[in-house]
């Protein structure tokens, strides 16, 4: 259909991107394929990839355990509705995820996105209160500097300056916003980083569904990473107030921030948990939503059933590639590899924090970030990693890398010493 670079020409102008414009497209990089830790574009330069695909491809790209596993399913089936059938890879992986999630999950609902499982999350703890006649409990408390996803009910718990959705503030519920806890450990802890969120859930819980926060790392908000210890009194105030507990596991989940899920640095479980991205080791669209046995029976309370069911819910490609994926997840050494990256990030980072142009430089397991006192100049910089033969992405003023879990060393090291380059430009 298009000879040579036309295709490109082509799809410049006819498709959209995230949050970029479609009548002056931004320069786009055209990628013929991927496997390990690198990106090859069509002209055959390779980028080593510190993205993962948004957080997504733990293993790396081309991976053949994963690759089996999809063809495997699609010889068998690639699809079927899931209103009055199912199947067994929805089945096999229910039973994984059950397996290593905090305890006191129990049901599982799969949903085709990240930003649906929070919809459904969003959906969950509403009519738990509406089955308990507790018709006043509608809103939501959450932090500042969140991400939740695009759509409109998780939009309505993104920050609303960092959020990326002022622009539809007036069409949103009015949530509740407590300020964040400031980036630090438990070491750092001080009872004031709770207490303008204590101070909101006492005067509001009447009013309150649930609390809705990503547990340690705020991904998308920020790339901020505060103490767990805010995270356990968070769940002891949910449980005196009487407001339900949704933890958002999406970009911090199956291992990234050294844990398999964040909320064991802090040791709670939720009442409901969305996981999404790397469930399926970055081959397909899926995400989950777990909750435990309180939900489940309150909102079946005078029958009542959970009024949500997307097209493609319990895809079984997506289920059978994500059961292959946590197999190989947790049959490697993920927990030392994490740790390894842990630690050569927070050593070849850390001398970036005294150039001038560094607000701060952070680390926890296989993410790492610097945050410089400007927006960088994306324009600039994105030419400059590609000439590094990288594939960073910064937002905002936040040059960050979050690689799979595969790197070597010395692909790490290439990843950093050009993070540290384009900081100190
Ligand atoms: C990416 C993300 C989402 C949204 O997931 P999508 O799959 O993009 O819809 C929600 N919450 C967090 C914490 C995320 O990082």
């Amino acid at each position: 259909m298009f000879s040579g670079d036309d295709w490109l020409t082509f799809e410049q102008r006819h498709v959209w991107h995230p949050y970029a414009s479609m009548q002056n497209p931004p320069p786009m990089l055209a990628v013929a394929r991927a496997d390990g830790v690198r990106l090859y574009l069509e002209d055959d330069t390779a980028l080593i990839d510190g993205m993962s695909s948004w957080w997504c491809a733990i293993h790396g790209y081309n991976v053949p355990e994963l690759n089996a596993a999809v063809i495997e399913q699609t010889q068998k089936m690639a699809h079927v509705m899931f209103g009055g059938l199912t199947h067994r890879p929805a089945a096999e992986l229910a039973a994984a995820l059950l397996e290593i999630v905090p305890k006191g999950l129990k049901y599982v609902f799969f949903a085709d996105s990240g930003s649906v499982s929070v919809e459904t999350a969003i959906k969950m703890a509403l009519q738990y209160w509406q089955a308990q006649g507790k018709r006043k409990k509608t809103r939501f408390l959450t932090i500042r500097h969140g991400y939740h996803g695009d759509t409109f009910g998780a939009m309505g718990v993104c920050d609303p300056v960092s959020g990326m959705h002022q622009l539809f503030s007036a069409m949103l519920p009015q949530h509740i916003f407590a300020d964040a806890p400031p980036n630090g450990t438990d070491a750092d802890w001080d009872d004031a980083q709770i207490s303008d969120f204590s101070d909101k859930i006492s005067r509001h819980h009447a009013q309150l569904a649930a609390v809705i926060l990503e547990p340690v790392v705020q991904g998308a908000g920020g790339m901020r990473m505060y103490a767990p210890e805010f995270l356990r009194r968070v769940r002891k105030l949910c449980d005196a107030f009487d407001v339900l507990l949704i933890v958002d596991e999406i970009a911090t989940g199956f291992g990234r921030t050294g844990k398999l899920f964040a909320c064991e640095h802090a040791g709670i479980s939720p009442d409901i948990m969305c996981v999404g991205k790397a469930l399926t080791g970055g081959y397909m669209t899926l995400a989950a939503v777990l909750s435990n046995a309180k939900i489940c029976a309150g909102i079946h309370q005078n029958d009542s059933i959970l009024m949500h069911g997307p097209t493609f819910m319990a895809n079984p490609l997506a289920c059978a590639v994500a059961v292959a994926s946590l197999r190989l997840l947790l049959d490697s050494p993920w927990q030392q590899r994490v740790d390894a990256i842990k630690k050569q990030l927070k050593f070849e980072l850390e001398p970036c924090r005294d150039l001038p142009q560094v607000a701060d430089v952070r680390v926890i397991g296989a993410i790492g970030v610097i945050e410089m006192k400007n927006p960088v100049d994306m324009a600039r910089i994105q030419p400059l990693f590609v000439e590094k033969e990288v594939w960073i992405r910064p937002f905002g003023k936040l040059i960050y890398i979050m690689p799979p879990y595969i790197i070597s060393p010395d692909d790490l090291s290439h990843l950093t010493r050009a993070m540290c380059e384009v900081a100190a430009i």
